[in-house]
């Protein structure tokens, strides 16, 4: 069976995703969700021209050479003062609004006290140290488009105009089982031929990173009764179900039987590296990814294939993860015949964006992806030398 390629079978995974609908989140827990409608400012931000200093509100033109102003009002922030009477001064704090009347603020260090009058010591402009009605965002403008991922700051860019909760794509419960007879939890005591599951937590981080919900199935033996049974756990408690380990088609790999008797199955061999079988289908109606045992594999397997899956059901705009170019300072002599996603990272210069890779790219170094910042995309066919440019996609901040 020929290899199918990334991009063909990201197509197809994206096309079948389904509409995912939408519901009301708190701002609390709207982090790294997608928003479900275009929001507009419902008002203007600031809400009142207000000051930008510790100072004194005054008309601008009553600042004459050797004349001093008389000090009619305090106006902390939160309070309102009133008109401000010409040829007078009002005491004020930042953040409060600027008194009808007023039309700069002098900065305190800019201004001396003669018998309890002010005297300004230098001309204020028209305007200075004011931050007008508006400034920042103004009534009826649109603020965040349907289908951009909430991050920290669109939180407080959302509760600044009075937002307490905002439409976003429905909260994805998706179930995550381990399968494999070797496998054993971390804090319990290995015997012989036994290892750590790796994959639970890594693929719960990841999936908890897209602000889904993690529904945790734990270890499944490798049988057929086993499989079954946390098949029919997880899609009954699920929206989607991801399975590692035992898609290949061994004796002890009961994935793909169990998931064709409960729905359908698709089980490909695709053109990546680390990577190539991926399963996927439906259990019980449920959406279904079958992701290889291999740690490394179902780790690059899921960015590249399952989150922008995931991310379509949740409504983003943006899918894909963004990839850049970077100079290469690794040789890569040997064309391959699957695209390939070296563990790299990716570290700024003064030449701009450069990117090495983790010297061991075998599938079995989990090592090198907790190493990594980056993948770099060897696409079929290609080789690489020092200078020559590569696609880097970025799992984390650059330190
Ligand atoms: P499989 O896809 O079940 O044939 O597994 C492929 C390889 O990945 C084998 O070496 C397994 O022991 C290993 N493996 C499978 N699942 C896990 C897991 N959850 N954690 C760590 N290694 C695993
Ligand atoms: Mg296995």
């Amino acid at each position: 069976m020929a290899l199918r390629s990334v991009d063909e079978v990201l197509h197809q995974l994206l096309a079948d995703a389904p509409i995912w609908g939408a519901e009301s989140r708190d701002l609390a827990r709207a982090l790294g969700a997608v928003l479900a409608v275009d929001v507009f400012a419902q008002i203007d931000v600031p809400p009142a021209a207000n000051s930008a200093m510790d100072g004194y509100a005054l008309r601008a033109a009553d600042v004459n050479e050797g004349q001093t102003l008389p000090i009619t009002q305090r106006i902390p922030a939160g309070a309102l003062g009133s008109a401000l009477q010409a040829g007078s001064a009002a005491r004020i704090f930042t953040g409060a609004f600027v008194p009808p009347g007023a039309d700069a603020v002098v900065a305190q260090e800019d201004c001396e006290l003669l018998g309890g009058e002010l005297k300004v010591n230098i001309v204020p402009r028209t305007g200075q140290h004011i931050r007008p009605q508006g400034q920042d965002i103004a009534k009826g403008q649109l603020i965040l488009g349907k289908g951009h991922r909430l991050q920290a700051a669109d939180l407080g860019l959302l509760a600044s105009l009075g937002f307490a909760a905002v439409d976003v794509g429905r909260q994805l419960r998706v179930a995550v089982m381990s399968t494999g007879d070797e496998l054993r939890e971390p804090g319990e005591v290995l015997a012989a031929g036994q290892i750590y599951n790796s994959n639970r937590p890594m693929l719960a981080a990841l999936l908890s990173e897209l602000g889904v919900e993690v529904i945790d199935i734990g270890i499944v033996v490798d049988t057929p009764a086993a499989t079954r049974a946390a098949l029919q756990q997880a899609s009954a408690s699920a929206d989607v179900v991801i399975s590692s380990g035992g898609v290949s088609v061994g004796e002890e790999d009961h994935v793909k039987a169990q998931v064709e008797a409960m729905g359908s199955l698709d089980l490909w061999k695709l053109a990546i590296k680390p990577g190539k079988p991926l399963a996927y289908g439906r259990v019980a109606g449920v959406p279904f990814f079958g992701l290889p045992g291999n740690p490394v594999s179902g780790f690059v397997t899921f960015c590249i294939l399952v989150r922008p899956y995931l991310l379509k059901m949740l409504g983003a705009e943006q899918v894909l993860p963004a990839q850049w170019p970077a100079k290469a300072l690794f040789d890569w002599p040997r064309a391959g015949s699957r695209q390939e996603y070296l563990r790299a990272r990716v570290v700024p210069s003064t030449d701009g964006m450069t990117v090495d890779i983790h010297p061991q790219q075998s599938s079995g170094v989990l090592s090198s992806v907790s190493w990594c910042n980056a993948l770099a995309i060897i696409p079929v066919g290609k080789t690489v030398a020092p200078g020559d440019r590569v696609d880097v996609i970025f799992l984390r901040d650059l330190n």
